[in-house]
């Protein structure tokens, strides 16, 4: 069937403003899908490593859906704020979102969120793992993780650990750290490790753990201190930094993972779509080689599906929200 440019808009918006009102969107226009720009809204600073994944993946997955994605970041309260507007859009497939860990943590942290992280969305697939890396000012005193741990035992009241807010995998990778340690740092909440890292960088804070994605150059040039990498094991992309277990940190296990969502209701013709887009996406040799030079890596093609993204929201969501809820209650 031919359809001038014209009528394929005006049933597009006709159809869409119904889908909103019936909270779905006609066979005929999911299929046509995408015909305008698409947002992917990122909950954190522009220049964070979740932003430098998100632009990365956005620019591919323009070239595939032969339609702009066009990068939100939309800041506050540790993402929440990003995530609860995503679950309210329209269900068209016009508004995504890329979130971390954040989405299995922030029920346990959020007494009152917005929206339910396993039920408010449709998924699309999982992205990238990246390890974090616990860094410190050049002018703080401590230089390895055993004389770190010396360090904040005898003055934690007095120690600064930036984090991009409650809910953000740097806020997390601290409460693990003062679990580990059994101190209780000042935490400087920052709308991303982005700004984060910049005071770090001026030394306006002493601590921040945050993913390779963003802090690989600074360790290179040493203008920060690096303690060690949060994984249990070394990483490839920084080989001679030890592990937070190995310098004693017993257990001292994360990771950043990432995900794509639509809101709850999105057709399933338009998030597959969006699927195959995903996953041509994470086959392009650009963005293979980008996320290498980050220390990001791109996770199988089996967990790039709808269904490998859920099973994973839920047992990470089974994983942290207990342990999340006796951390505060110590
Ligand atoms: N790395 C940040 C976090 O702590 C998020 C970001 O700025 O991308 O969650």
């Amino acid at each position: 069937m031919i359809r001038s440019p014209f009528i394929v808009r005006i049933l597009s918006t006709s159809a869409i403003a119904a889908a909103a009102f019936a909270g779905s969107v006609p066979a005929a226009i999911a299929a046509e899908f995408p015909t305008r720009p698409i947002t992917l809204v990122v909950p954190f600073a522009a220049g964070g490593p979740t932003d430098i994944v998100a632009r990365s993946l956005g620019a591919s997955m323009s070239k595939d859906l032969g339609q702009t994605i066009v990068v939100e970041n939309r800041l506050g309260a540790g993402g929440t704020i990003a995530a609860g507007s995503v679950a309210k859009a329209a269900p068209d497939g016009y508004t995504l979102l890329i979130h971390h860990n954040g989405m299995a943590t922030a029920p346990a942290l959020y007494p009152d969120l917005a929206y339910k992280p396993l039920n408010d969305f449709e998924y699309i697939g999982q992205v990238a793992d990246v390890p974090m890396t616990l860094l410190g000012s050049k002018n703080f005193p401590p230089n390895t993780t055993a004389e770190l741990v010396a360090y904040v035992t005898k003055n934690g009241e007095k120690v600064n650990l930036a984090n991009a807010g409650p809910g953000a995998v740097s806020q997390l990778c601290g409460a693990l750290f003062e679990q580990a340690t059994k101190t209780k740092l000042i935490a400087i909440p920052y709308q991303g490790t982005a700004p984060a890292l910049n005071a770090l960088l001026g030394s306006q804070v002493d601590l921040l753990c945050d993913q390779t994605t963003t802090t690989l150059p600074h360790i290179a040039a040493k203008s920060v201190k690096l303690y060690g990498v949060t994984t249990p094991a070394r990483i490839k992309s920084l080989p001679d930094a030890p592990t937070l277990q190995e310098g004693g940190l017993k257990g001292f296990d994360m990771k950043v993972w990432h995900g794509v969502y639509a809101p709850k209701g999105t057709p399933k013709e338009v998030t597959a779509r969006i699927t195959r887009a995903l996953q041509a996406a994470l086959k392009d040799p650009e963005v293979i080689a980008r996320m290498d030079k980050l220390g990001v890596e791109i996770v199988p093609v089996d967990k790039q599906t709808p269904a490998g993204l859920q099973t994973w929201l839920q047992s990470e969501s089974d994983k942290w929200q207990p342990l999340l809820k006796s951390i505060a209650a110590q």
